[in-house]
């Protein structure tokens, strides 16, 4: 079925609210009320198609996760796993994350995963960059103190950018690994665009990192 244009995906999001959030902008503050259990906040920002966002909810009942995804004809994709994954703890909201505050309390979110970021390599897009400084204000600000960020990618050129630009803001880099795979973590849960550049062999790079105290 063609994605594109489809009337279905607007009510097929409304259908499933529970999951799929209506006015998010107006749950700023409020968001552990949206779900069963008073518990950490973990953000996926472009979650895609949603095999990890759905994946991590079923690994982790002890965590809520929101994945934010913008484009209507992708979330969907995530919407239908997150039903067959039949958990409850995970919420998917339609929006642009251009500022995340607007979302999000200050110290309201405990984690942020940044899977697979689209890379942006023409240095005139570099403020695109989900890693650009602009967008680590962004992250302090509604991160927790000691809370983290947990990136993913395949993309040298974006991995090392984005390495400079958290070392720069005073970041703590806790880890960078440059083959994710090659060690076998059995808790890590792959996205689509992990999955399909593994099966092509390449390597998989993760950092963690912690804003300064
Ligand atoms: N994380 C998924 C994965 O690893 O399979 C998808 C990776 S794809 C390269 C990047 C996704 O991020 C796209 O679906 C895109 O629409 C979404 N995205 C990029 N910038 C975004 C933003 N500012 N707000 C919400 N979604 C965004």
């Amino acid at each position: 079925m063609r994605l594109r244009n489809k009337p279905w995906a607007d009510d097929f999001m409304r259908e499933n609210n529970h999951v799929v959030v209506e006015e998010p902008f107006s749950k700023k503050d409020k968001w552990n009320d949206e779900f069963k259990e008073d518990q950490p906040l973990h953000l996926e920002i472009g979650s895609g198609k949603g095999a990890f966002i759905s994946g991590m909810g079923k690994q982790h009942p002890e965590v809520n996760f929101i994945g934010i995804e913008r484009v209507k004809s992708v979330i969907v994709g995530a919407l239908r796993k997150v039903l067959d994954a039949d958990v409850s703890n995970v919420r998917l909201l339609n929006v642009d994350a251009s500022d995340l505050r607007d979302l999000f309390g200050d110290n309201e979110v405990d984690q942020i995963y940044l899977n697979f970021s689209d890379p942006w390599p023409k240095s005139r897009h570099e403020k695109r960059r989900l890693t650009f400084h602009t967008f680590l204000e962004q992250y302090e600000a509604v991160l927790k103190p000691n809370g983290q960020i947990v990136m993913k990618t395949d993309n040298q050129h974006l991995f090392e950018y984005s390495l400079m630009s958290f070392s720069q803001y005073g970041c703590k880099i806790e880890e960078v690994n440059l083959d994710l795979h090659g060690l076998e973590d059995p808790y890590n849960v792959m996205t689509e665009y992990e999955e399909k550049f593994s099966n092509k062999g390449q390597p998989i790079y993760r950092c963690r990192v912690r804003f300064p105290d």
